[in-house]
């Protein structure tokens, strides 16, 4: 999973990766920055250090061991000449099956920079097949190919979205959450959540995954 700043992981597909997890894919989270951008600047290096370590505590509750930062520039992605090639390098390291990140319209910068970045590095990749790649929300809802369904694991989610403190003192993490909540409603009858994203290769059949694909 590509998460532009630390909690993104948990925001954006924290239950999904629980479901992979305990479907047995072996799960990586690369932050692509520290997310020293989010409170005044002034100390930044003790921030990108505290979050790191949040970002590892909230991984640890999402069953994921294997956390990489690549300590990009928080809040300049959309100018990094690095990013494509660092995007590069990590996927030729792990050599995904699939690919988690944020939609192209999920925000500007940072967000929309990834998503743009792990286009480019797929496009470019000499692997066949290309590993799938989902794209999901945070900041803004997009137009689902399918969903997965988070319910049974949204308890653990929320305890791994507690891990990020840093990020609680300026944002309200729940709002985001709450997202999910709304996915569950709309597919499940009014309770439930779920997780959205574009799909590529697009899911034969629309609407909640009920298994995942196996790792
Ligand atoms: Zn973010």
């Amino acid at each position: 999973m590509l998460a532009p700043h630390p909690d993104d992981e948990v925001l954006l597909c924290g239950g999904t990766i629980i479901r992979l997890v305990e479907s047995g894919a072996r799960v990586s989270v690369v932050h692509v920055t520290d997310g020293e951008a989010t409170l005044a600047p002034g100390r930044r290096a003790s921030l990108a250090r505290h979050r790191r370590r949040e970002a590892r505590r909230a991984c640890t509750v999402l069953g994921v061991r294997d956390v990489l930062a690549l300590g990009l520039a928080d809040g300049g992605l959309s100018r990094s000449l690095a990013l494509t090639a660092e995007i590069t390098r990590v996927l030729e390291r792990l050599r995904p099956d699939l690919v988690i990140a944020p939609w192209h319209g999920d925000a500007p910068g940072d967000h929309a920079a990834v998503a743009r970045a792990l286009d480019a590095a797929l496009a470019a990749s000499s692997r066949s097949p290309t590993p799938r790649a989902w794209s999901g929300e945070t900041w803004r809802p997009l137009e689902p190919d399918g969903l997965v369904d988070t319910t049974a694991v949204r308890s653990r989610q929320r305890a791994a979205a507690a891990c990020h403190v840093t990020p609680r003192r300026v944002l309200d993490l729940d709002a985001g959450l709450a997202l999910h909540r709304y996915r569950g409603w709309a597919a499940l009858g009014g309770h439930g959540t779920c997780e959205a994203f574009v799909m590529r290769p697009p899911p034969v059949r629309r609407g909640p995954r009920r298994g995942l694909p196996s790792p």
